[in-house]
């Protein structure tokens, strides 16, 4: 039988790191990256080393996947970064780890980033108490984070939680009740940051 691999499997396959772009199939063994190992008989391509300026371009690539933004929204995450006090890296990846969605994602409530993305785009989740549907907020310190009281947001978000394996980053707590809820206990930190990423060499690339 043929691998099932989409693009987003190849970004993963191409750094040999689990980017969980496709949601709960990443953690079951159909995962692409747990199916690579060859068949007998088939050899590995060999690739070229990369250049310096491919090695930049491919941690912002890994970067814009993961969180799904585009190149615009990239820059402009950069140019805040840029402007901010601390260490231009960590802040950049700071403000993609505080977007909504992927806090909806990181909290269980949806199976990837982009389910997540719809998730708070449909309205089925309150952000203090106040309907939100803008993926790209950026939560605070001490948001409260609610599924809607509607039996298809809860439907959906349950579901999710029932497939989540995953822990709840430090930064977050998670309250599994009837209507699941989390908290934004603290802005995050490197430590946090759930990718393994050199945002070092993106910042090289994108400061020039
Ligand atoms: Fe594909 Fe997810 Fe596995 Fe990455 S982690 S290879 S996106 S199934």
């Amino acid at each position: 039988m043929g691998r099932i691999t989409g693009p987003v499997c190849r970004l993963c396959r191409r750094d040999g790191l689990k980017l969980f772009l496709k949601g709960s199939r990443c953690d079951t063994p159909k995962c692409a990256l747990e199916r690579r190992a060859s068949p007998p008989g088939m050899v590995q391509k060999r690739r070229s080393k990369p250049t310096d300026y491919g090695l930049r371009l491919r941690e912002k690539q890994k970067v814009k996947h993961y969180y799904g933004v585009l190149e615009r929204q990239f820059r402009t995450y950069f140019s805040r970064a840029e402007r901010g006090k601390g260490n231009t890296g960590e802040t950049l990846m700071q403000l993609l780890e505080r977007r909504l969605d992927n806090v909806v994602h990181r909290l269980g409530f949806a199976s990837s980033r982009a389910a997540a993305r719809q998730a708070v785009m449909h309205g089925h989740i309150t952000v203090n108490g106040r309907r939100l549907d803008v993926p790209s907020y950026l939560v605070k310190a001490g948001d409260l984070i609610r599924v809607k009281n509607r039996a298809r947001s809860l439907q959906l978000v349950h579901a999710a939680l029932a497939d989540a394996r995953r822990d709840v980053p430090d930064f977050l707590s998670r309250v599994e009740g009837a209507i699941p809820e989390g908290r934004v206990d603290r802005l995050p930190a490197a430590d946090d940051i759930s990718i393994p990423v050199q945002a070092n060499l993106i910042i090289e690339l994108c400061s020039k």
